[in-house]
């Protein structure tokens, strides 16, 4: 019998756990080791759009994440004050697609994940710090001065991850013009209807308001700022409530319901596409490999979507580097494609002169919910099905 292949996981965010269940269940040794002590317990919340959730169904990983979380049911996009511009035909597209969106407390869904492991699959508190590349293999080294081989390094370690740094060089973050706040709270309001989901838009300035479930709302306020990429962090609820004065009750009601040590700021940035998301026996995913700004709820999902697409193709194809370069030639112009989109969308969200705001709220009254679909639709699909090898793997 042969020995089962052995793979090392550098940070157990949503796509390193991700990849360790997807290669785990295709018969692979998995080890994930994160350089937090604990699965991060704080945070906030996020959407599991639905192309992720079909990712995640395609390992039988979805029902865990879907009962943890609550699926959307409505999506729209509102005035400051709360007045509707138009609604996204989110929750239509997950019924003909057979897969919800699903808003999740972060935790719960790492949770969702990890509980889905293998046992002893996970080592906390242990940062992998580099690598070294073996003619069948890679050595992979860690803050304590340990190291492990493997026939695979999968770096999942996030924006600021060092398999990146070493495998790519320096590759500078964008900032992007605005910082963030974010919270879980327990709150609901009547036009918070079961599975609500609304973005509500002013001038430089957003708020996203989502039911999470369990009488938790997820929220998040972006705002303009000259030096958004070295504001300060330290988190004054005041502040919050100065940015959003006057817009609509539920959006200040759910700052209000806020305790100040639930808030958390943030500079939300991204990073320019590359070409390279492997080397040897050595792969990047989700963050570690395309960061985006969170404009179209996708950097999840597509960590998601990396971590089935990689387990299938080292499923699908006996030699590693081939398997490496295929999945590297089927995902890296779509989560590139989307890195781009995602910034495209984050300059028009963010927009702050009074004509451009004005052009922004007439074309999404105008476009037709048949055309919405349709441009939701592609970036909603899971098509995780093995492609022809392009020619270029095997020169
Ligand atoms: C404000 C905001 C809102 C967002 N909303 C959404 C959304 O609604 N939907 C969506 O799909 N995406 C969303 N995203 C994006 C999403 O959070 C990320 O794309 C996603 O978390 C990336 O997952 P990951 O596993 O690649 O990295 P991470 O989640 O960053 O995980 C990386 C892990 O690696 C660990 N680590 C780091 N360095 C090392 C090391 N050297 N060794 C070992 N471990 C290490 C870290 O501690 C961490 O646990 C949002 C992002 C932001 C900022």
């Amino acid at each position: 019998m042969t020995e089962p292949r052995k793979a090392i996981v550098a940070g157990a965010g949503i796509g390193g756990l991700t990849a360790a269940i997807a290669l785990q269940r295709a018969g692979w040794q998995v080890k994930v080791f994160e350089a937090a002590q604990t699965l991060r317990t704080g945070g906030t919340g996020l959407s599991i759009m639905a192309n992720a959730m079909a990712a995640l169904h395609a390992i039988d990983a979805h029902l865990p994440v879907e009962q943890a979380g609550q699926a959307i049911r409505q999506f729209c996009f509102k005035r400051q004050n709360g007045t509707p511009i138009t609604r996204m035909p989110i929750h239509e597209i997950g019924e003909q697609l057979g897969h919800p969106s699903v808003n999740i407390q972060r935790p719960l869904l790492l949770r969702a994940l990890a509980a889905q492991l293998a046992p002893d699959t996970l080592t906390t508190g242990l940062r992998c710090v580099g690598y070294a590349h073996r003619p069948d293999g890679v050595t992979v080294r860690f803050e304590d001065g340990s190291s492990h081989e493997a026939d695979l390094l999968i770096g999942a370690d996030g924006l600021n991850s060092v398999v990146r740094q070493q495998m790519l060089g320096e590759t500078p973050t964008r900032a992007s013009g605005y910082i963030a706040w974010l919270a879980v709270t327990p709150f609901s309001h009547p036009v918070m209807s079961e599975g609500y989901v609304a973005h509500y838009w002013g001038r430089g300035k957003r708020f996203g308001l989502c039911d999470v479930g369990d009488g938790q709302a997820y929220w998040w306020g972006t705002c303009n700022h000259e030096n958004a990429a070295h504001a300060a962090l330290n988190v004054n609820k005041q502040e919050v409530q100065a940015t959003y004065a006057g817009w609509a009750p539920e959006v200040m009601a759910a700052i209000e319901a806020t305790p100040e040590h639930a808030l958390l700021k943030m500079h939300a940035r991204d990073r320019p596409p590359v070409k390279q998301f492997c080397d040897g026996h050595v792969v990047l995913l989700g963050d570690a490999a395309h960061p985006m700004l969170p404009s179209l709820g996708q950097g999840a999902a597509q960590a998601i979507e990396d971590a089935v697409v990689l387990a299938d193709r080292l499923t699908q194809t006996p030699d590693l580097r081939t398997a490496l370069a295929l999945y590297q030639a089927y995902r890296l112009p779509r989560a590139n494609g989307i890195v781009n989109a995602a910034r495209f969308m984050s300059g028009i969200e963010q927009a702050e002169s009074a004509i451009a705001c004005w052009a922004r709220e007439l074309y999404f009254r105008l476009v037709p919910q048949s055309s919405w679909r349709k441009k939701n639709l592609d970036i909603l699909s899971f098509k995780g099905g093995l492609q022809p090898i392009p020619d270029y793997v095997n020169d």
